[in-house]
């Protein structure tokens, strides 16, 4: 037992007060874990770009005040009633998503949609009784997606923490908590390309790069990036793109330049850009008679799915998936042991590292398109 255990711990946490200001860092309370809880020490954790878009709150639910991040690597403190399966002193990833390993969908093979912990980003708060963990002056500040990694401490639902191999680097693996899991997943586990294909991966940021990596481990042959921002071709090409595409090139469909390209379409397309455009753009390039279509983006709230059914009856599929299809406690572990292995290669994600006090660079990265994963040091 560590001497916090069962105490509020008061720690530094980075909090959004207000939509697209910067995050200021405050002392926060962080209350116990309650049943199925578990407080978990956060060492390391990084930006995603679904961060950013529901602190913009431009196309989101406004939820403020609120502790974001969920991206991230850390150590079990304390853990509630009911908490069998981790200890203090385990190294865990957690994830926005859960695994009950209860529910219809937990049971099912296909599925990695918990029916009691999948995403639910307009939830900011604990599932157990309705309330925050983390306060200020007795005033609740809100959790984002069950994680709220930019406190040194959070409280989660044991179904969202993945336990992992205490000998991995967690300022390493802390990004396999989303992004790269999600690209590498959304490829390997749902686009499935064959040897020798042709994929082409819309947006070219951390997921989309981490989509290519799944390609080129899949052996396809061709990966086409597709990206507003020219200057992420350079870094795409060590992620195994071979040609790239700049929708701004054109002034016709980028669905039309990549038809021409390849002989009537993809085989395979990973949509990661959130953009509805893309998304269609993505689906209307693959090829008809066995083309797949993967979106991952997250899309603006209003946004809708427009084609002509034609382009489904003509055997072209859609599919969508979320964090890569993987079950978090189940599956990201062996992720984990990908890296461990060195099949996976994370350093060349992870182009820049700020300490905790100074996390509102991580966002202007962001912002600026520049670099891939930002990793967070919350020791310093
Ligand atoms: P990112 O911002 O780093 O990368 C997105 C890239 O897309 C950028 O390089 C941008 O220039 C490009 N882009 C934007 N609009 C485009 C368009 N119309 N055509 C081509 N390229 C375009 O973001 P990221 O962190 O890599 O995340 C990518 C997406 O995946 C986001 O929408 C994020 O919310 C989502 N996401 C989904 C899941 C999931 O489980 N489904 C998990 C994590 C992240
Ligand atoms: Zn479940």
């Amino acid at each position: 037992m560590s001497s916090t255990a069962g105490k509020v711990i008061k720690c530094r946490a980075a909090v959004a007060w207000e939509a697209g200001k910067p995050l200021v860092i405050e002392e926060v309370e962080v209350a116990p874990p309650q049943a199925m809880e578990v407080r978990v020490k956060i060492l390391y954790t990084s930006l995603c770009h679904t961060d950013v878009y529901f602190w913009e709150a431009k196309g989101q639910t406004p939820i403020f005040p609120r502790i974001f991040g969920h991206e991230a690597g850390g150590i079990v403190e304390s853990v509630g009633e009911g908490v069998t399966d981790l200890a203090p002193g385990d190294h865990v990833l957690p994830v926005f998503t859960g695994e009950c390993k209860e529910c219809a969908h937990c049971k099912s093979e296909e599925s990695n949609m918990c029916n009691l912990l999948r995403i639910n980003t307009d939830r900011a708060v604990m599932l157990n009784d309705g309330q925050s963990r983390f306060s200020i002056n007795g005033k609740p500040i809100y959790h984002f997606v069950g994680t709220s990694t930019f406190s040194e401490y959070t409280v989660t639902h044991v179904g969202c923490l993945a336990k992992i191999n205490p000998l991995a680097p967690l300022d390493k693996v802390c990004v396999l908590s989303c992004g790269i899991s999600t690209g590498l997943g959304a490829t390997l586990n749902v686009a499935k390309p064959k040897k020798g294909s042709t994929v082409a991966v819309f947006g070219l940021g951390a997921v989309g790069l981490a989509a290519a990596e799944g390609a080129r481990i899949a052996g396809a042959s061709r990966i086409i990036g597709v990206d507003l921002n020219p200057s992420r071709f350079e870094e795409a090409k060590k992620f195994g793109c071979t040609e790239f595409v700049n929708p701004k090139d054109y002034n016709k469909p980028v669905q039309e330049v990549l038809a021409e390209m390849t002989d009537g379409g993809v085989d395979r397309s990973v949509e990661c850009t959130g953009h509805i455009d893309a998304m269609i753009s993505a689906f209307e390039c693959v090829h008809d008679g066995w083309g797949v279509a993967v979106l991952v983006g997250v899309p603006h709230k209003d946004a809708v799915f427009k084609t002509h059914p034609m382009n489904l009856l003509n055997e072209r599929t859609l599919k969508g998936t979320f964090f890569g299809n993987y079950k978090p406690r189940s599956d990201l572990p062996s992720v984990v042991e990908k890296y461990m292995t060195k099949e996976l290669e994370l350093e060349k994600f992870l182009t820049h590292s700020v300490p905790f006090s100074e996390i509102n660079k991580a966002f202007d990265l962001m912002l600026g398109g520049e670099g891939i994963r930002c990793i967070i040091n919350m020791e310093e």
